[in-house]
């Protein structure tokens, strides 16, 4: 995909707001605490790299991706911290990642089997983590049984170096704790079974660090705070109040490009959904579907100049349409996704409006929308 930089659309991220959240963070840990950036999925839209080395020159230990190949662009770009892989590698991967010292995480005792045979007689050696299904029913050990064969395993095995053990809460995000409680009675028993001695034990992210629930862990991994977004992300229950002051990062910006006047019973757009009642002024935006931004935001509305305007018609693959209130011209500018969290069209309120969640809408932000820096 080409960024698309001869077009006025773009992924604008603000750097200080990222450098705040991790200031706000670093001040929050329990002394002794590491904080590990999450920045999988492209940083959650915000771009992996610049957020990486930003991220690395102000305090981060460590950062967490979820594939080998996000673990790659790091080493590539010279960052140098531990960088832990979140999913499953497949095994044959991992004297790739034991070559650029990258952790992977092991989900079970087939893969660790598996690895540990890739590994043999490469005289490599491969950081991992051992995940704990304590409740996600996504990865990780949750037999005691499994649990115990793969310590077993482990002792004295020279491929391997266990730096880690960890979980991931389900429902930290919920002012309801019962779930949450019950994944860490569950990740408390695997971990008294532990016969080897990880470097660092982590369970918190985002919600459990900064709604005051955490459990001690020798590091945080920080996803969504990062770009200052409040973890709690149910359009029906309110916002859990974060510890700490987060500052949105992230705006999707635009301009004008045409400016018309349609007239009563004109549609627009495919399938001409919208017709126009009377005669209207209509305003063409150069982004779309492709772009991200899917169709299920017609309707909302967006800044044009000084106004909220609603998007009218079906998006289009690569433009859409607004009603404008009067004539504006050409080049205006646009703010479909704003990064003021009280502005109408901040991010939460856009997720809430196409029945999502902000982690979705940024992560879907397409690499053709460049993102540029401020
Ligand atoms: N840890 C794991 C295993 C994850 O999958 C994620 C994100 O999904 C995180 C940490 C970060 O979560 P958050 O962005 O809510 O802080």
């Amino acid at each position: 995909m080409v960024p698309g930089i001869h077009r006025p659309a773009a992924v604008y991220v603000d750097l200080s707001a990222i450098k705040q959240n991790i200031e706000q963070e670093l001040n929050h840990l329990e002394p002794g605490q590491k904080l590990f950036a999450v920045i999988k999925a492209n940083a959650y839209g915000h771009g992996a790299v610049k957020v990486a080395q930003l991220a690395a020159k102000n305090g981060v230990s460590g950062f967490c991706v979820a594939i080998l190949d996000e673990a790659l662009e790091l080493r590539r770009a010279g960052i140098t911290q531990p960088i832990l892989v979140l999913g499953v590698t497949p095994e044959e991967y991992v004297t790739l990642a034991a070559k650029n010292d990258i952790s992977l995480t092991v989900p079970d005792f087939e893969w660790l089997n598996a690895a540990d045979q890739e590994l043999n007689n490469t005289g490599l050696q491969l950081k991992i983590h051992l995940a704990v299904d304590s409740g996600m029913g996504r990865i990780g050990f949750s037999e005691d049984e499994e649990f115990l064969q793969a310590n077993d395993f482990l002792l004295d095995n020279p491929h391997f170096e266990v730096e880690g053990l960890f979980t991931h809460f389900a429902s930290a995000d919920s002012s309801d704790d019962t779930y949450f409680k019950t994944q860490v009675e569950r990740f408390e028993h695997l971990k008294s079974l532990l016969k080897v001695k990880p470097k660092w034990i982590h369970v918190d992210n985002t919600a459990a660090s900064i709604y005051g629930k955490r459990v001690h862990s020798d590091l945080v991994r920080f996803g969504i705070g990062l770009y200052g977004l409040n973890p709690s992300s149910n359009p029906s229950t309110p916002d859990l109040p974060a510890q700490i002051r987060l500052k949105p990062a992230l705006s999707l910006e635009s301009e004008l490009v045409q400016v018309h006047t349609i007239h009563k019973g004109q549609g627009v757009g495919y399938g001409s959904t919208y017709i126009a009642d009377c005669d209207q002024i209509i305003g063409t935006i150069p982004l779309g579907y492709a772009d991200g931004f899917i169709r299920k935001f017609q309707g909302f509305k967006i800044q044009v100049g000084n106004e909220y305007c609603p998007i009218v018609g079906r998006i289009c693959m690569d433009q859409l349409m607004v009603r404008l209130p009067y004539e504006m011209p050409t080049k205006t500018k646009v703010i479909l996704i704003s990064n003021d969290p009280t502005a109408p069209n901040n991010i939460k309120a856009a997720a809430d409006y196409v029945d999502s969640i902000h982690y979705e809408v940024a992560c879907l932000l397409d690499d053709r929308l460049p993102r540029i820096y401020r």
